[in-house]
């Protein structure tokens, strides 16, 4: 789509740091990380949000959440258990969607955000 800044970075238009790329799918790192990990994974067709989505998109949005733990060991934020069973690291997997949902790029993406603390939202 013509003046999509995501389509432009999956059509490598406009330069980005890649870190995985399909036939289907581009991975690549935010320009302003929230966090020390924080990856944006994007179809490379123009999906303009999530409502944009159906049924028949399941495929792909499986494929997206699917690289997420992907992503996230590759990049030391996986979910890993210590020697006592507890849960260790970990990451949050985010679609804003909408004005109200804090959407700024109208090209669909999954945010991967990870990383030690002291980001970490307090519970
Ligand atoms: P949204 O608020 O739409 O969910 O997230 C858009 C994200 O895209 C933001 O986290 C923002 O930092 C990121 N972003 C905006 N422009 C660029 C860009 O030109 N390159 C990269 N790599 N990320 C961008
Ligand atoms: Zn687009």
């Amino acid at each position: 789509m013509e003046n999509c800044l995501f389509c432009k970075i999956a059509e490598k238009k406009i330069p980005s740091t890649i870190v995985y790329e399909d036939e289907e799918l581009l991975a690549f790192k935010d320009i302003h990380p929230h966090a020390p990990v924080h990856l944006l994974v994007i179809p490379k067709t123009h999906i303009g949000t999530l409502s944009d989505c159906s049924a028949g998109h399941a495929p792909l949005l499986g494929k997206m959440l699917a690289l997420a733990p992907r992503l996230a060991d590759e990049h030391g934020v996986a979910v890993a258990y210590d020697e006592d069973g507890a849960p260790q690291r970990g990451y949050k997997t985010v679609i804003n969607s909408g004005p109200d949902g804090g959407q700024e790029i109208y090209h669909l993406h999954l945010h991967v955000i990870g990383g030690p603390h002291p980001w970490r939202h307090e519970r």
